[in-house]
């Protein structure tokens, strides 16, 4: 815990597809309120690492599983950077990788996985009291009491534009990807990426990072949260 970081529960759930402007907004607005940051899309990730590295099958779920529950996960919550590591080694760049990228809906879909990281998200907005989480099931499962819920969107335009540069990639071959895993996200069994009917939901298409983050904070603040 850094020590100014100002006391007050409040936990803000942020969800959304993935270009949605989930990350930059999150981190940002838990800078403004001194809270803690958790990006729980980099746990599920961190997971997919581990499964790629040791060869078992995306298909055997089992396998999967057990992969994921042995592999020690280490993720930090500073907003303004934060290292995520598994048994000791440092995969923050690697999880970012196409291979990762390609697999990661495929893990996230199988239900012992998600059972663990809910729980262990859950400890960490417990211990930190003051965060700011996103993901696709925070508003709807892992945080459903949160002073905030948040769904962001963009158009399928903007958010391939905006993951395209952040990645220097191809914008059509990145729509495709972000299609594809959009629709392995929302129609998968267990807690797909759904809007909480509480939520919020603002369109990120035409604003920008601090109208978005203003916006929140006015929320907040009409709320008598933060
Ligand atoms: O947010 P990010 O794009 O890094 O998330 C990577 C993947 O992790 C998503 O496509 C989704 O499959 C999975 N995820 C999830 N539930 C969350 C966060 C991410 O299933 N709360």
């Amino acid at each position: 815990m850094e020590e100014n970081v100002p006391a007050g529960r409040c936990v803000v759930a942020v969800d959304g597809p993935s270009g949605s402007g989930k990350s930059t907004v999150s981190r940002r607005l838990a800078v403004s309120l001194g809270a803690r940051y958790l990006d729980t899309g980099a746990m599920y990730r961190a997971l997919t690492w581990a499964v790629l590295r040791s060869g078992v099958e995306l298909s055997d779920t089992e396998s999967v599983a057990k992969v994921a529950g042995e592999a020690e996960l280490r993720i930090g919550t500073d907003p303004q950077g934060y290292a995520v590591t598994v048994d000791g080694t440092d995969v923050s760049t690697d999880i970012r990788g196409a291979g990762v990228t390609a697999a990661v809906s495929a893990v996230s879909a199988v239900a012992a996985v998600r059972e663990l990281l809910v729980a262990r998200q859950r400890r960490v907005i417990a211990d930190a009291g003051r965060i700011v989480v996103e993901g696709r099931d925070i508003g709807s499962v892992v945080a459903p009491d949160a002073d905030l819920k948040v769904f962001l969107t963009a158009s399928a335009a903007a958010r391939a534009r905006r993951r395209s540069a952040e990645d220097a990639a191809d914008v059509t071959a990145t729509a495709a990807d972000l299609a594809r895993r959009d629709r392995l996200d929302s129609t998968r069994a267990v807690n797909p990426l759904q809007q909480a009917p509480d939520a919020v939901e603002l369109d990120t298409t035409e604003l920008g990072i601090d109208e978005v983050v203003d916006r929140l904070r006015q929320l907040l603040t009409e709320r008598g949260v933060a």
